[in-house]
C-alpha cells in the first residue's frame, strides 16, 4: 500500500533481470540485489518460535504467549519482504524505461525436480530430506518473486514504464557473445563459460542479458 510513483521522465535505459536464490536478482548491467540477510534471520527466529509453539500444551498460558510470538514474527517477516520488494522495484522503475524479466509460470512448468548430488560421494544423491528442503526453499522464493513482480508491474504502470515477461528457456545457457547454446556453457551454478568462444561471466548476469534481449525482441514485435 505504498505510494505509487508519478509518471517519470524517460531515461533511455533498458534492463533485464534474472531472479535467483543466491541473489534476489541480477541485472543485465552486472549489478546484483542480494537477498536480504535480515529476512533469513527473521525466518530462522520464526521457525524456532513455531517449534516452541508445537511443544506447548493446549489451552495453556504459555501456548497463548507462543501463538502471539509466532504471529508477531510472521508479520515482521512479511513486512521485511514487502519493504525489500518495494525498494527493489522502485529502483528499477526509476532507473529504466523498460524492464524484462523471466515468465515465472513458464519457468515453473519447465523445472524438472533436480536430484541433489551428494558432494561426499560422487555419483550418488542425497536422501530425500535434502531435496525436499531445497524444494521448500524454492517454493518460498517463488512466492517472493511473485509478490515482487506484482509490485514491479504496479509501480511501472504508475511511472509510465514498460515491463515485459519473457520465456526463460535457454536464457541461462546461451552465450551472449556468440549465441552458442549449450548446457555445458554453465559448468557451475554461478559460472558461465562458453565452450565455443571462451566468453566467461557470472551465470546470472548472462541470464539477465539474454532476458533483456528476448524482451526487446518481444517489445519490437508487439504493436504499440
Ligand atoms: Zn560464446
Amino acid at each position: 500500500d505504498q505510494a505509487q510513483p508519478e509518471p517519470l521522465p524517460a531515461t533511455g535505459s533498458v534492463v533485464g533481470v534474472d531472479m535467483g536464490i543466491a541473489n534476489f536478482l541480477a541485472d543485465s548491467n552486472g549489478e546484483f540485489v542480494p537477498n536480504p540477510r535480515h529476512g533469513a534471520k527473521a525466518s530462522a527466529k520464526l521457525e524456532a518460535a513455531q517449534q516452541a509453539l508445537s511443544r506447548c500444551k493446549r489451552g495453556s498460558k504459555r501456548r497463548r504467549k507462543a501463538v502471539d510470538t509466532v504471529a508477531r514474527l510472521h508479520r515482521k517477516v512479511r513486512r521485511q519482504r514487502l519493504d525489500h520488494a518495494h525498494k527493489t522495484a522502485l529502483d528499477l522503475v526509476r532507473e529504466h524505461d523498460f524492464v524484462a524479466h523471466e515468465d515465472l509460470k513458464i519457468r515453473n512448468m519447465n523445472r524438472a525436480p533436480a536430484p541433489k548430488p551428494d558432494p561426499n560421494q560422487p555419483g550418488s544423491f542425497l536422501p530425500n530430506g535434502a531435496s525436499a528442503k531445497a524444494g521448500l526453499n524454492r517454493s518460498i522464493a517463488d512466492a517472493g518473486w511473485g509478490v515482487f513482480l506484482a509490485i514491479l508491474a504496479a509501480k511501472a504502470e504508475g511511472a509510465g514504464r514498460q515491463v515485459m515477461a519473457v520465456d526463460p528457456r535457454n536464457t541461462s545457457r546461451t552465450c551472449p557473445e556468440c549465441r552458442h547454446v549449450s548446457a555445458e556453457n554453465r559448468p557451475t551454478q554461478e559460472k558461465f563459460h562458453c565452450v565455443s568462444c571462451d566468453h566467461t561471466a557470472h551465470a546470472d548476469t548472462v541470464g539477465a542479458i539474454n532476458v533483456l534481449r528476448a524482451g526487446l525482441v518481444r517489445r519490437d514485435a508487439t504493436p504499440a
